[in-house]
C-alpha cells in the first residue's frame, strides 16, 4: 500500500496514475474540504500528454481555454518575442491550456474513488520501522503503510523531516494573482498568453474561459510582506500605471479580496528525493519559481514516471529509477526559471535584454521549449 500525503495537483495526479495501473494507494489531505479557491494555471503540453494518458484530456480541455500564441512584450505591449504554437500543436497534438486551478483539481478529484481520499488528515510525524512506515496525524490517529509519498508541497513537512538540510530559497520576487470577468477585451487577447516586462515589474494575462481572464503581477519585494486590506488594488494600479491600459482595466475588474499574494520561492536542488520506502514528488521534491509555467506540469510528469517505475521496476529500485528519469530535466527548469525571473526584473541594461529577446532567432527558443514539452518514450494517441 502506498500512502500519498497531499491532495494538490501532484498528489491527485499520482492517485489517478496509480488507479490506471492498479497500484494500491490511499491519499491523505490536510484540508477539511476541497473547495473552489486559488487562481489560474497554465497547463503546457507535457502535462497534457499525461492527462491524455490518463484519459482526462477532454475533461480538462472543456474547462479551460487554449493558448495558441505566447507573447512577451514591453510594458506598452510592443512585442519583443512572439511564439505561435502551431508547431507545438503539430508535434504534440494540442496547444497549452489555461484553466482555473480549482477546475483542474475538480476534474482530477471526480475520477478518484472517494473512499481512497481522506480529508482533514494532516500528517504530523512518521517513522521507518523495518519494512513499514508508521504515520501519525495531527488528530492523533496512527496508521502503518508500506510506502510513504510526500506530495505535500513546497513547505513539505515530510521533506523537512527526511532531509533536514534541504532548503527553500526566496527569489526576491512576490506575485499577486487575480481572476476577473471582463467582456470588452479585444480579440487579440483571446487564445494568447501575454507577459509584459517592464523595469523590475512584470504583468501576465491569459484567458481561462469565456470573458474570464487570469492575470499575475510580479515585483521585487522583501520576503513575507503582508498586504493591508483595501489597499491592494490601489497599490497595483500605481505600480503598473505605466503599463498598457488593459492592465489597469483587469486589476480594476478584480474583487480585491480574491487577489492572492505569494512570495516566489523554489527548493534548492537536492541530491536525493527518496530514502528507504519514502519518496517525495512535485513541489515537495523540486519546487521551481513559476516563471516558466512549469511547476505544476513537473508535478504532473512525476505522477506519470513514478507510477511507471513502480510497475516496471523492483520495489527497491523504483524510487531511484523515478528520480533518474526526472531530476536532470527538473533541475534545469529550476535553474532556468530562476534566471528568467532575475532577467525579467533587471533594473539596468533593459535595452540590451529587449534587444536580445527581439533578435534571437525564435528557433532557439523553440528547440528549448520542445525539449521541455517532450516526455521520454511517450507516444501520443492523438498524432
Ligand atoms: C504564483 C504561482 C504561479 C504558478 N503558476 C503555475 C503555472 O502557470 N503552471 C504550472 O505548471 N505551475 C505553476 N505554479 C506552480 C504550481 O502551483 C505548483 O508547482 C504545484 O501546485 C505543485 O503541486 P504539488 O501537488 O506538488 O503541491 P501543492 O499544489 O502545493 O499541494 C500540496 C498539498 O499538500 C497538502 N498538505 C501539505 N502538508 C500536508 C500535511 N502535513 N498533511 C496532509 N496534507 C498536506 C496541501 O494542503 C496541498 O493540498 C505556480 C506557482 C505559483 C506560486
Amino acid at each position: 500500500m502506498y500512502s500519498i500525503i497531499g491532495g494538490g495537483i501532484g498528489g491527485l495526479t499520482t492517485a489517478l496514475a496509480f488507479e490506471k495501473l492498479g497500484i494500491e494507494y490511499q491519499l491523505f489531505e490536510k484540508a477539511e474540504q476541497l473547495i473552489p479557491v486559488g487562481s489560474g494555471i497554465l497547463l503546457p503540453p507535457n502535462s497534457l500528454q499525461v492527462f491524455e494518458w490518463l484519459g482526462i484530456l477532454d475533461d480538462v480541455s472543456l474547462c479551460g481555454s487554449v493558448m495558441k500564441q505566447i507573447t512577451l512584450t514591453k510594458p506598452d505591449m510592443t512585442p519583443l518575442f512572439d511564439y505561435a504554437q502551431e508547431d507545438v500543436k503539430e508535434m504534440f497534438g494540442f496547444y497549452a491550456i489555461s484553466i482555473h486551478r480549482w477546475e483542474l483539481q475538480n476534474v482530477l478529484l471526480k475520477k478518484i474513488p472517494t473512499h481512497k481520499i481522506h480529508l482533514g488528515k494532516s500528517l504530523d510525524t512518521f517513522k521507518q520501522i523495518k519494512e513499514k512506515v508508521h504515520l501519525t496525524f495531527l488528530d492523533g490517529t496512527k496508521i502503518e503503510t508500506d510506502f510513504l509519498l510526500g506530495a505535500d508541497g513546497i513547505q513539505s513537512n515530510i521533506r523537512k523531516q527526511l532531509f533536514p538540510k534541504s532548503k527553500t530559497r526566496y527569489s526576491g520576487q512576490t506575485c499577486w494573482r487575480g481572476i476577473c470577468n471582463y467582456e470588452d477585451l479585444a480579440e487579440e487577447y483571446n487564445y494568447r498568453g501575454i507577459e509584459m516586462w517592464g523595469e523590475q515589474a512584470r504583468f501576465g494575462i491569459t484567458k481561462i474561459e469565456e470573458n474570464t481572464f487570469y492575470w499575475f503581477a510580479v515585483v521585487l519585494s522583501p520576503q513575507n510582506q503582508k498586504d493591508v486590506p483595501n489597499t491592494i488594488t490601489d497599490i497595483l494600479l500605481k505600480t503598473f500605471a505605466n503599463f498598457h491600459p488593459v492592465v489597469g482595466k483587469l486589476i480594476g475588474a478584480t474583487h480585491e479580496e480574491k487577489i492572492i499574494r505569494s512570495d516566489l520561492n523554489d527548493v534548492k536542488p537536492m541530491p536525493y528525493w527518496y530514502k528507504g520506502n519514502i519518496c517525495l514528488l512535485g513541489d515537495a521534491a523540486h519546487a521551481t519559481t513559476p516563471n516558466m509555467g512549469q511547476g505544476g506540469a513537473q508535478a504532473i510528469e512525476d505522477a506519470y514516471y513514478l507510477a511507471k517505475a513502480i510497475c516496471q521496476e523492483s520495489k527497491s529500485h523504483a524510487f531511484s529509477v523515478f528520480q533518474q528519469n526526472r531530476s536532470k530535466k527538473v533541475n534545469l527548469i529550476v535553474r532556468q526559471s530562476l534566471l528568467m525571473g532575475i532577467i525579467g526584473h533587471w533594473k539596468y541594461f533593459v535595452w540590451l535584454r529587449n534587444f536580445i529577446l527581439t533578435y534571437t532567432p525564435s528557433s532557439i527558443f523553440k528547440i528549448r521549449w520542445r525539449s521541455i514539452y517532450t516526455l521520454k518514450n511517450y507516444e501520443s494517441t492523438i498524432n
